[in-house]
This record gives structure tokens, sequence and C-alpha cells, in this order.
């Protein structure tokens, strides 16, 4: 958490007359929608008009969250999000460390004036005026919550703010299932369903919402799943012209990873998908237990995230990347 000077100053920016900007990552996923919008909410209830901005789009599963769709979309609408981030007084970065996560946006951020405050749970943050920064924390979702409960303004949580940090957490602990997932995080979320977050509407909103073409996809790459280093790894991919063939939407490759490391035996699962425009590799890595896939992402594949959730970007194609990895794999102790 921030000092307790630190959360003075903070308290000191949170006036009603100064422009506050909240910012995630690229690809947000629902833990950075759920902490941006939830942070909202909460600085909504405080007086202030805070400004959400995006890199890029993101999925409809995450749309029905409350004043989802007022956030600005730097990809679309680039002008009035450079313009909100030279304007702003206070800059909340959340559920991202480095500026390259946040693409162009992090060009207008590395030049802005507003004081930066970062809220994240990745490893190595990068450079920023405040930084409460826990890798042990399944969710930033959870951080704003710990942020709400230092400033003393529990009572203020609203319905909104509870359904917005409850998706988060719900969907960066994988429906509480991974190791950072603790009692702390249970009872957090049982003060969030207190407030009005409904677990049965937020499940089905974000999670029940599969279209057909995300279903064939997905029997298509689960019908393909190789297993190497002795079973300890599992792969997928999907090719361009795939996505293509079943209308892929933005999100309808979300979770495939994880089906990798449902199969008995397994500790780590890769996924390789080619991009749909450009030319290289978007991976998708995940493991159990103590195999290292930020360390591995960030030394091979241009990437990085947490110890059990990391990506990367390979420029060859899918067939020389996929080699690479298993070049790779197979030199990797566990
Ligand atoms: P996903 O596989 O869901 O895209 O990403 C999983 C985790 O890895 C997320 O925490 C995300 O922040 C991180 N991540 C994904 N892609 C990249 C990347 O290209 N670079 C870095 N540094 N982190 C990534
Ligand atoms: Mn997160």
């Amino acid at each position: 958490m921030f000092t307790q000077s630190q959360l003075q100053e903070i308290k000191n920016l949170l006036l009603p007359e100064n422009k506050v900007v909240i910012i995630t990552h690229y690809n947000p996923d629902g833990d950075a929608i759920g902490s941006s919008l939830g942070l909202k909410h909460f600085l909504k209830a405080l007086g202030l008009e805070p400004i959400v901005i995006v890199p890029n789009d993101f999925p409809k599963f995450l749309k029905w969250m409350p004043e989802a769709k007022k956030t600005i979309i730097a990809d679309y609408k680039r002008k009035m999000a450079s313009d909100a981030i030279k304007d702003a007084d206070v800059i909340f970065c959340l559920d991202f460390n480095a500026y390259n996560r946040i693409g162009i946006v992090g060009d207008w951020l590395a030049n802005a004036t507003a004081k930066k405050i970062l809220i994240d749970h990745h490893q190595q943050p990068e450079d920023f005026d405040f930084v409460y920064s826990d890798v042990t924390i399944p969710a930033t979702c959870q951080m704003i919550y710990h942020f709400i409960e230092a400033l003393g303004k529990e009572d203020l949580v609203n319905q909104n703010i509870a359904e917005c940090l409850y998706t988060g957490i719900m969907t960066d602990t994988g429906g509480f299932r991974f190791r950072s997932t603790s009692a702390t995080t249970h009872r957090i979320v049982a003060n969030l369903i207190e407030k009005g977050a409904d677990p049965a509407m937020i499940t089905s909103n974000t999670w029940d919402t599969n279209t057909v073409s995300r279903l064939h996809l997905l029997s298509l790459i689960l019908g393909r799943i190789e297993l190497v280093k002795d079973g300890k790894v599992a792969i997928l991919y999907l090719k361009r012209d795939e996505l293509k063939e079943f209308g892929f939407e933005k999100g309808d490759t979300e979770g495939f990873v994880n089906y990798g490391l449902s199969i008995a035996g397994t500790k780590m699962s890769a996924f390789f998908m080619e991009d749909l425009y450009e030319d290289f590799i978007k991976i998708s890595f995940r493991s159990k237990d103590d195999v290292d896939t930020n360390a591995f992402a960030r030394a091979h594949f241009n990437g990085g995230g947490h110890i059990n959730a990391s990506g990367g970007k390979y420029f060859k194609n899918i067939h020389e990347t996929i080699e690479d990895f298993k070049e790779k794999i197979e030199e990797e102790e566990f």
C-alpha cells in the first residue's frame, strides 16, 4: 500500500476541480476494465468526473459493466484520448506497469505533466510518481478495494463499484481458483456481494456468453493439442485463416490457453495465435506452481506478465515459432 504521507498527497489530489484520467493496458481484460470502472465509480462517489481510456477495444462480454460504453478507446478516438491525457492533473495507471504495455498511449503518458499513480500486480514496475505494486495480490480490482479501505472510504462502495471489482477479481483468479486467491480475497468478495454485486448475474454476463463460432474454434484447437516435454507442456495454436473462417471477434479465444493446464500432469500451457492483421504471433503462457512463465516470456518471447500467467509476441511464422518454443522449453528445468 502507499505510505500514509503518499495517501495524504493522493487525497489532496482527488479534488472535484482536478481532471483525472484512468488508463489500463492494451487488450483490456476483466481485471483491467473492472479496476478502471470500479475506480471511476469510486471517484465519482467522491464528486470527481474521471475519464477512462483504453488503448484498444475490449470484448463484448465486458461491456455490460456500468459505464463500460463511455470508455474512450484510443484506437478509435486518438485526439480525444491524447488531449485528455495531456490536460490531466492526475493519471491512474491500472493493471499494467510498463509504458510499452499501452501502445501509443505510452508516448502520451510519458509526456504528460499529470501526477502518475500506479496500482498494479505485475512484476518489476517502471517509474511512476506513486506506486502501489504487490505481486502477491491476485487482481488489481482487489488492490482498488484496499486503496479505498486505506482512504477510509469503504462506506462509499456502491453497487456499481462492487459489480466492477467483483468482475475483475473473478476473472483474474480464474473464478477464485488460482493460487494467490486468499482468505482476504474472499472477505473482500463477500463485502462486494453485500454491497450489491450479484455473482450469478456477473458470471452469466461475463462467462456464459459463448457464441457458436467460439465453441467451434475451441473444438478445433482442442482437437490438436500437443504435449511435449514428457507431457508437462501443452501446445495449442490458431492460424489467421482459421480465425477468419470462424468469424473471429475480439475475446473469442479468451481462456483457451487454460485448457492445456487442465490435462493431468501438465505444468505449463502455451497458446500461439497468428494476429488477424499484422505479421506476428501472439502468445499466451499459463503454468502451475513455481514454473515461471514471466521469466521465460521475458527471456525468449518479448513479453512478460506474472509467474503463472504471461504473454508475448514473436516475429516468425507460426510453425517456426512453435519449433523455437519446443527447443527453448526443453532447456528449462521443471
Ligand atoms: P494474456 O495471455 O491473457 O494475453 O496475458 C496474460 C498476462 O501476461 C497478463 O497479465 C498480461 O499483462 C501479460 N502479457 C500478455 N502479453 C504480454 C506482452 O506482450 N508483454 C508483457 N510484458 N506482458 C504481457
Ligand atoms: Mn490483472
